[in-house]
């Protein structure tokens, strides 16, 4: 019970650490150096002030120094954040492993709300989930030749796509789909951006049907594409299964 305790201040220390990522990286300012400053004010924060969820409760929600009040978003993405460790620690038996997915999910919950907001994807990102997928490496139960072809299969006709229709994806789309295609070898990529072009397809098709947006508009795509990989690495087998069980 003590260790999940422990757990949880992990997870919502480190979702704070993201929340930087998401609040600093799209604006250009460093994420390790560089005081954290209340977005109103700009009056640098203490560390009394940055305790994830507590800082929130102590200081009911407002800055310290010009009572701005403080998005509820914050203390609810550390708890989230919290939860989450505690839920991969107790259901993988592994536990680097388990830290390891945490870290990815958060990467790309991450990636996904600065793309929704400033259509982009920081190449910081990326680099961090280059470490992390390093990291899962040794978990992995596909050869070699699967990962190395997954960089490509995707990534290489939406590359040549773009030259055709250019900005039809996103230059970080397709570094996702690299890093990703690495990570879950090629047939589980193929199953991951399936899966993602459905789900947008479903939303855009969603947007236009109630005129809430024109044809031509582009939709932040990167959250489909992460909720896609995420369901294709911890799924991907039974779906797999099943299709071949249907089709074959
Ligand atoms: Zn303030």
């Amino acid at each position: 019970m003590f260790l999940y305790v422990w757990f949880f201040i992990l997870g919502a220390v480190i979702g704070s650490f993201f929340q930087v990522c998401k609040d600093r990286l799209p604006l250009g300012l460093d994420i390790v150096k560089g005081r954290s400053f209340c977005f109103d004010c700009l009056h640098p924060l203490q560390w009394f002030d940055l305790i994830p969820i507590v800082s929130y409760v102590m200081l009911k929600g407002r800055c310290r120094y010009c009572h701005h009040r403080i998005s509820l978003f914050y203390p609810i993405f550390e708890m989230m954040s919290g939860f989450l460790l505690v839920l991969l620690v107790y259901y993988e038996s592994q536990v680097i492993k388990a830290i390891l997915l945490f870290l990815l999910i958060m990467d790309f919950i991450t990636i996904s709300l600065i793309d929704r907001q400033w259509q982009i994807i920081p190449d910081e990102m990326i680099i961090l989930e280059i470490f992390i997928v390093s990291g899962l490496m040794p978990y992995s139960d596909v050869s070699l030749w699967e990962h190395l072809i997954g960089i490509l299969i995707i990534s290489m006709p939406l590359l040549l796509l773009n030259f055709w229709i250019p900005d039809s994806f996103g230059g970080g789309d397709i570094k996702l789909l690299m890093v990703n295609g690495f990570m879950l070898g090629y047939i589980k990529i193929i199953l991951a951006f399936t899966i993602a072009v459905l789900l947008g397809g479903i939303y855009a098709s969603y947007l236009l049907f109630y005129k809430k947006t024109h044809r031509h508009h582009h939709i932040a795509f990167a959250g489909f594409l992460c909720v896609g990989i995420l369901i294709s690495l911890f799924f991907g087998e039974y779906i797999l299964y099943f299709y071949s069980y249907l089709f074959i």
